[in-house]
């Protein structure tokens, strides 16, 4: 065994010997992989091997559509058989809004490059004879899916990693983690250890365990999962005799099954709602190739159904029942990444799904050690997306609410109910006593929109306009008209206080650093010119900066800060979280109702747009920030969350003589609508640069050197690819929700990054991104947006069809 490496990667399932592969692949050879006992003994040994590419994220989908395509090269360079059947695979939908989403998703696989076709159930039967098409009304072909040997697979990667120079021992368990003071590690094992400069947790089922080896806490639960296997079904080999292929694979979404050939028979999983977590406080070291105690009366009611839809299986005798336990994370998605805060120590766990995600995850993974950049757009799997809120019994109660809807579709106003309320403002009861519709941000309950006295403040699931849209649209009105005041206490907040802050802010961001006094809008970008961030910042006195970013990034924009921060002391940052909680004002009246509440003169030539004050509010010491999302005249205002009632109380009363309203979190992103204004993971991601997202006035390539500047230069030069615009949409009963296609010229051409209906204008917008050359055709319905299986035309509008000199905000 070698005494050092560059990399050790931790754990030999199909996860890290992707990681171990695509290291190899990125040109990393010192790298070794040590397994507790041998590869696969974890969950991939017996796992059913089904392959996918849907995903309710389009960069997950992608990656998943990369795992897919890479097995035919790992069969390649290995010479080891993955055991592939590319069957391709149905979804079936039994109702009209499963088929709504299966709609969507087909929409959606058109700008992923991925080949989708919706089917009649009589197309659907002539894949899958098995299937009852009286219980569906529609399905979707995912050609690319299929399953695979799990082993086979598995040693595919191993061999592949070890012909490229990689090392592999096996029966070599971890049992300690040592941080040497330079940041490297001592990989203690029971056969010795290795010095290595960056470790990687693949410890899938021990993951827990070994992120508890340097004082983590990850997010990870396995559950129980169980599949049979059945006897041979003479259907099935009449079915190959006659076509000569395995029957499709199929996705039950009503019976919350999946089901495909396996020799001569079937194997149906289920995904019960009646579901068990494994182990929920600690992986036993001693666990080794075990299956668990099936427990067939859990999954008896999704038996049920599939007896009833697949009818072949109530005479099919069953072989096998097998019980063993995967991993989920709260949301679903794998844990990729650098964990924040621990140097070297990255991870790639959680995966549920290691044959669709494996070679994604390890691509990415992989990418972001050698190139300090995962090269894609990883948000949906990154480990700095849960905050230190993710404790364990959260993962536990969220995990068993994502796994018992694994094949539920969520609606876009559906917010799930599990493990809420769990952080809360000072004025959480008083938002719920006036009809507050709650929703999660980053595990804070934010008011969404506010049902009036006598309506039920209960959000009606849909894909369409829904319940709550006249009430949107009284909150848009009231604010637009005179004035509103609305929680955001869910924006992340940052201090920057020491004599580095300055230049340290400067080198990170695009934009010129305000004067005392003042706020900069800034974008942050990588080295790569792409957006990793978009600030406010406020310098409030000499060496005291305040920013304002998007709560969700919060720990993800931390790992930047503090990778860049100079190791000399000079500059301090502070994560506010909830000791800065606030309320925004917007609208024409909102200035006399700050006026109502200080002795200082905030008329506009003294307190101008753009302007950050620390003043007295109602008695509540208070920062105050002249800019709202709104677009519109308005201020934030700033408070410990000790003051946040009185403020709101005071707010109030003083608002009473201009009608105000209490708006919520629906009504101002219909408002920013109205003005174009992009936001944070939909329209700024770091797949676009700074020039194709429009942020042109926020680049200030004549200051000094900072990060991303010499490809923001290249890109000003060149144009970038594409353009970020701004669509009237000639839409229906339901607007844009985000990813949808773009066509132009029936092809298409982009997709819609976000949108909805702006109620002050009138307008069903849109957000996306066209190829640049495309987006000075401003003619009348030149694109079309698929809008739920139906094509809408749409039209580029460049001027904020809302106060479009922005005088109404500077005024
Ligand atoms: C019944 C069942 C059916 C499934 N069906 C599918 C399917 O159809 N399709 C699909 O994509 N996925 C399926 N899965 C999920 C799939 O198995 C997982 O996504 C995958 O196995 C995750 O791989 P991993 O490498 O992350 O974790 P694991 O397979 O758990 O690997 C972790 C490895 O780390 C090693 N390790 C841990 N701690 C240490 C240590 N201290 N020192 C050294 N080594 C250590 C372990 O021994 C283990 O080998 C199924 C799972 C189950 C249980």
């Amino acid at each position: 065994m070698k005494s050092s490496a560059q990399v050790v990667v931790i754990g030999g399932g199909v996860v890290g010997c992707s990681v171990l592969y695509h290291l190899t692949k990125a040109g990393w050879k010192d790298v070794v992989l040590v397994e507790r006992d041998i590869l696969t003994s974890g969950s991939t040994w017996h796992a059913a091997g089904g392959f996918h590419t849907l995903n309710g994220d389009p960069n997950v989908a992608k990656l998943q559509g990369y795992t897919i395509g890479l097995y035919d090269e790992l069969e390649k360079i290995s010479g080891q058989a993955c055991g592939l059947h590319r069957s391709g695979g149905l979804i079936l939908a039994d109702t009209k809004d499963r088929m709504d989403w299966l709609k969507m998703a087909h929409a959606r696989a058109k700008y992923l490059g991925l080949e989708c076709e919706l089917l009649t159930m009589a197309e659907a039967k002539k894949l899958n004879p098995l299937l009852e098409e009286q219980y569906f009304v529609g399905a979707m072909l995912d050609a690319a899916d299929g399953n695979l040997d799990p082993e086979g697979t598995t040693h595919a990667y191993a061999k592949s990693a070890r012909i490229n120079g990689a090392e592999i021992y096996q029966g070599t368990r971890v049992t300690e983690l040592v941080h040497r003071t330079d940041g490297s590690w001592d990989v203690i094992t029971e056969k010795g250890n290795i010095h290595a400069e960056h470790v990687v947790n693949c410890g899938g089922l021990w993951a827990r365990e070994l992120g508890r080896m340097v004082g983590l806490e990850l997010p990870v639960l396995a559950m129980e999962h169980m599949y049979l296997v059945t006897e041979e079904i003479p259907e099935v080999v009449a079915f190959n005799k006659e076509f000569g292929k395995e029957v499709t694979h199929i996705i039950d979404f009503k019976a919350e099954i999946y089901m495909r050939q396996e020799r001569t028979g079937l194997v149906l999983g289920t995904y019960e709602q009646d579901c068990r977590p494994w182990q929920p406080r600690q992986t036993p070291w001693t666990f080794g190739r075990e299956l668990l105690q099936p427990d067939l009366d859990r999954i008896a009611p999704n038996l049920e159904l599939g007896y009833k839809h697949f009818p072949v299986l109530q005479k099919a005798g069953i072989k096998r029942v097998i019980n063993g336990p995967f991993t989920f994370t709260p949301d679903g998605n794998p844990l990729v990444g650098p964990v924040p805060g621990i140097k070297n120590y990255w991870v790639a766990c959680g995966v549920m799904a290691g044959f669709s995600q494996g070679g994604g995850v390890g691509l990415a993974l992989s990418q972001w050690m050698v190139n300090g950049d995962p090269g894609f757009d990883v948000w949906a799997m990154d480990v700095a997306r849960f905050g230190e809120w993710a404790t364990r019994s959260y993962t536990n109660e969220k995990v068993r609410e994502n796994y018992s809807r694994r094949f539920s579709i969520r609606f876009p106003n559906e917010e799930l109910p599990a493990a809420r309320p769990q952080q809360t403002t000072p004025l959480y009861d008083i938002m719920r006593e006036q009809g507050a519709v709650m929703g999660d941000s980053w595990g804070l309950e934010t008011p969404l929109w506010f049902a009036p006295k006598g309506v039920e403040p209960k959000d009606i699931v849909s894909f369409r306009r829904s319940n709550d849209f006249k009430h949107v649209k009284a909150e848009v009105h009231g604010t637009r008209n005179g004035v509103g005041v609305t929680e955001i206490a869910n924006f992340a907040k940052y201090r920057f206080t020491g004599p580095g802050a300055e230049a340290f802010l400067s080198r990170l961001m695009t934009n010129k650093m305000p004067k005392t006094g003042r706020i900069s809008l800034t974008p942050m970008l990588n080295p790569n010119g792409k957006l990793i961030g978009d600030f406010t910042i406020g310098k409030l006195k000499d060496e005291t900066f305040y920013m304002w970013g998007s709560s969700q990034a919060q720990r993800y924009h931390m790992r930047w800060f503090e990778k860049y921060l100079p190791v000399d002391g000079s500059v301090k940052i502070e994560r506010l979280d909830m000791g800065m909680v606030g309320l925004s004002i917007a609208g024409p009246k909102s200035r006399d109702v700050l006026q109502a509440l200080t002795d200082e003169d905030v008329s506009n030539a003294a307190f101008k747009f753009m302007d950050i004050r620390a003043m007295d509010i109602a008695n509540c010491p208070a920062i105050i920030n002249r800019v709202t999302y709104t677009g519109d005249l308005g201020y934030e205002i700033w408070v410990a969350p000790e003051y946040q009632r009185r403020l709101y109380e005071k707010i109030m009363a003083a608002g009473k003589a201009h009608g105000i309203i209490t708006f919520g979190m629906r009504a101002l992103l219909s408002m920013r609508l109205e003005k174009n204004f992009p936001t944070w993971f939909r329209e700024l991601r770091p797949i676009y640069g700074g020039f194709e997202a429009g942020m042109d006035r926020f680049i200030d390539l004549t200051k000094n050197d900072f990060i991303g500047r010499d490809a923001a230069m290249e890109e000003k030069r060149n144009g970038g690819k594409l353009r970020r615009v701004s669509f009237i949409v000639d839409a229906g009963d339901a607007d844009v929700l985000g990813d949808e296609p773009i066509f132009h010229k029936g092809k298409v051409v982009g997709w819609v990054t976000s949108g909805g209906y702006a109620h002050y204008v009138e307008k069903s917008m849109a957000q996306g991104y066209v190829p640049k050359e495309l987006a000075s055709d401003l003619s009348a319905g030149a694109f079309e947006i698929e809008l739920i299986g139906e094509m809408r035309k749409a039209t580029i509008n460049v001027d904020p069809p809302f106060d479009p000199e922005g005088r109404r905000m500077r005024g």
